[in-house]
């Protein structure tokens, strides 16, 4: 193990000094230096180096015109990490806005700051402004432009720099700077790390603490996957050091639902769950009809496909959704399977290892043929037992 590291270290330091930077005269900003594209051969992730850091540490110490965005169908760590960066960056002197896809679930809408989001969807034409006018843009919990769906050919023509923070495996190029690792919990988590390296986690306060408790809280299932770093624990002790309530916070994201979305889960799993024990797999689907019948508001499916595998012996969850012109999948793994390769293969998509996403174009009945068909091929790699 020391070995290991040592030569990280030591090949990671050759190749900083061996890579030329740009000058830096605290207004251009170059691009991510060789190094930032070699990280992921040594480590699982894209760092900033040191020289990347003294950078944008002066970049940030006169007053910017910033946006943040986040991926589409917004989920807690992304509007979590966008609230916390946009105090955390209002804190430091600038202007800053921030852009999402379409709308969030009103469970985060307690948030303070949730209401100046803007949404694209409603307001293209201040949301091009935001994009447009941006010295630079953030890019928080997502890695790839068609994460943000109709705004994708916006985004990336804004002429202002775009600076990744993410936590996905295999982030796309064309950013200026890449902060991504999946040696996290979250985003919120990665932000907080940003912020320490920074030099300013004395502006933590009782608002970004709130954001960036909700994005761990919710990319972690409570704290019950993707949370084996120490270091997840240590950030949300810090968090709570700020005054928040994490039991609130909790009740505010998780106790929330209508009548309909508590029917409607009753009725995904009493009704529409298939279980193939061959393949320890379990499907819910929900057609549009289920959804308008159950009077879906966005958010109201969250969490469904979690459910599955709370049976023994199942270690693969699929949610089939029936959205206006797609399929939605949704995927969600116990233990070793990785149900990232088999939506980035399968079903145009991506995610982590145990938690994935996905779309097609297909009826609802043959996508779960096809689903079904395709997990026949991972017969074996899908038959194990969890163990400790
Ligand atoms: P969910 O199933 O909750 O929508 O998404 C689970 C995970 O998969 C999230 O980390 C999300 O970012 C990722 N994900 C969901 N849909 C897609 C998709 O269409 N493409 C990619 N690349 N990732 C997705
Ligand atoms: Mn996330």
């Amino acid at each position: 193990m020391w070995f290991i590291i040592d030569v990280e270290t030591v090949l990671i330091t050759v190749i900083q000094r061996l890579t030329t930077f740009n000058a830096n005269n605290g207004d251009k900003l170059s691009k991510q230096p060789l190094i930032g594209y070699l990280c992921p051969l040594f480590f699982k992730g894209y760092m900033l180096t040191d020289r990347q850091i003294a950078e944008i540490r002066t970049y940030l110490s006169a007053k910017r015109k910033i946006t943040l965005t986040t991926h589409m169908n917004p989920d807690g760590d992304a509007i979590g990490s966008v609230i916390a960066m946009m105090h955390y960056l209002r804190k430091k002197g600038h202007e800053v806005k921030a852009v999402i896809p379409n709308n969030f679930p009103r469970f985060y809408s307690w948030l303070p700051g949730s209401d100046e989001l803007i949404v694209y969807e409603k307001q293209v034409a201040v949301a091009k402004a935001a994009l447009n006018e941006a010295e630079m843009i953030f890019l928080l919990d997502f890695n790839a432009f068609n994460r943000v769906g109709q705004m994708s050919e916006l985004l990336k023509s804004a002429p202002g720099k775009k600076f990744l923070i993410d936590h996905h495996i295999s982030p796309e190029e064309g950013f200026d700077y890449y902060f991504s690792t999946t040696e996290t919990s979250s985003t919120g988590e990665l932000l907080y790390d940003f912020m320490e390296i920074m030099g300013d986690l004395a502006l933590l306060d009782r608002d970004i603490a709130a954001a960036l408790y909700v994005s761990i809280m919710t990319d972690t299932g409570s704290f019950s996957f993707a949370s084996n770093h120490p270091k997840t624990y240590y950030v949300a002790a810090a968090l709570i050091e700020q005054g928040i309530d994490a039991e609130r916070i909790h009740r505010l994201v998780y106790d929330t639902f209508s009548e309909n979305r508590l029917r409607l889960l009753g009725y995904a799993i009493s009704e529409r769950l298939l279980v193939w024990p061959h393949l320890h797999t379990a499907v819910i689907y929900l057609t549009k009809e289920d959804l308008k019948k159950f009077n879906y508001q966005v958010g109201d499916t969250e969490g469904i496909v979690n459910y599955p595998l709370s049976m023994a012996g199942v270690n693969l969850s699929v949610l089939i959704t029936e959205k206006e012109r797609k399929i939605k999948l949704s995927l969600r793994s116990k233990g070793e399977f990785s149900v990232n390769d088999l939506a980035r293969s399968y079903f145009n998509g991506g995610g982590h290892r145990n938690a994935a996403g996905g779309y097609v174009y297909d009826p609802v009945e043959l996508t779960i043929e096809k689903v079904k068909s395709v997990l026949e091929k991972y017969k074996e790699e899908l038959n194990y037992k969890l163990s400790y």
